[in-house]
């Protein structure tokens, strides 16, 4: 939720992690493809019908298979290792990053203060809390929004430019926190909501220039991109094979 950076880099920023974010997604899919051919061993068929056409050569683990055959212990042991092995490990991972962001201190700059998006209208998001959606329960307990969009527009021109560029087509809500004293720090710090107290907890948004915990994103940064596309092919196939599965 935070906003002041150079657009030239931002706009470099954004074409680079997409390129990157689909080379890591291939070779996640490749990674997550060969553990789980791993898993399927021919000796599994146990030859239930005499004509039966499967091909164990050229079968994949989202193909349907009948009701009895044996190659769905192959679609078992492939959801338990996605759910219970990769996705664990990911875990173990994501608590990594979120231990190293602890080497750094906010600077209490007040930039992620000054100026939060959100694609949601603050009715919108009035409306979702009141629905019990915590993150905005915390958003409207402290930001407000812009009077008008030239307001946050004169603040942070390009930055603004390029958001409308990047989300083409797509309305976009900009806010600001009235707690914010003249003096750049928190007014009300002991009762801040918690989505104040874990800023930035996402290396993957972009964060001020000010920021002080750029470094750590850059530190993180690919690991959390590869651990991203790794959760993106895990909860595809496991669909995929359940879908695969069901009769
Ligand atoms: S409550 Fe304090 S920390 Fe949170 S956005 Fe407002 S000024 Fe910033
Ligand atoms: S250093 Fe980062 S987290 Fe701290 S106030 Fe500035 S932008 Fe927000």
């Amino acid at each position: 939720m935070c906003y002041i950076i150079c657009v030239n880099n931002l706009q470099n920023e954004i074409i680079n992690t997409k390129k990157i974010y689909r080379e890591l997604f291939k070779n996640a899919q490749a990674a997550v493809d060969k553990q789980l051919a791993g898993l399927k061993t021919a000796s599994l068929c146990n030859h239930c019908t005499k004509d039966c056409s499967i091909d164990f050569n050229n079968i994949t683990v989202f193909d349907k298979f009948p009701k009895d055959c044996r190659y769905r212990f192959w679609q078992e042991a492939a959801v338990d290792k996605l759910e219970n092995r990769i996705s664990k490990d990911v875990l173990e991972k994501i608590k990594e990053i979120d231990l190293k962001r602890g080497q750094y201190s906010c600077s209490c700059c007040g930039s992620c203060c000054r100026l939060a998006s959100s694609e949601y209208s603050f009715e919108e998001l009035q409306q979702r809390a009141k629905n019990g959606d915590k993150f905005s329960q915390e958003f409207v307990s402290v930001f407000v929004p812009y009077k008008s969009k030239d307001e946050p527009r004169k603040l942070f021109p390009d930055y603004i430019e390029l958001l409308e560029k990047t989300f083409k087509g797509e309305e976009l809500y900009f806010y600001y926190c009235p707690k914010l004293g003249t003096d750049g720090l928190c007014t009300d710090y002991k009762n801040r909501p918690d989505i104040c107290r874990i800023f930035p907890s996402d290396p993957l948004v972009v964060f001020p220039m000010k920021c002080a915990y750029n470094q750590w994103k850059q530190e993180v940064e690919i690991t959390a991109l590869t651990l991203h596309a790794i959760i993106d092919v895990v909860g595809y196939y496991r669909e995929k094979i359940n879908q695969a599965m069901a009769d």
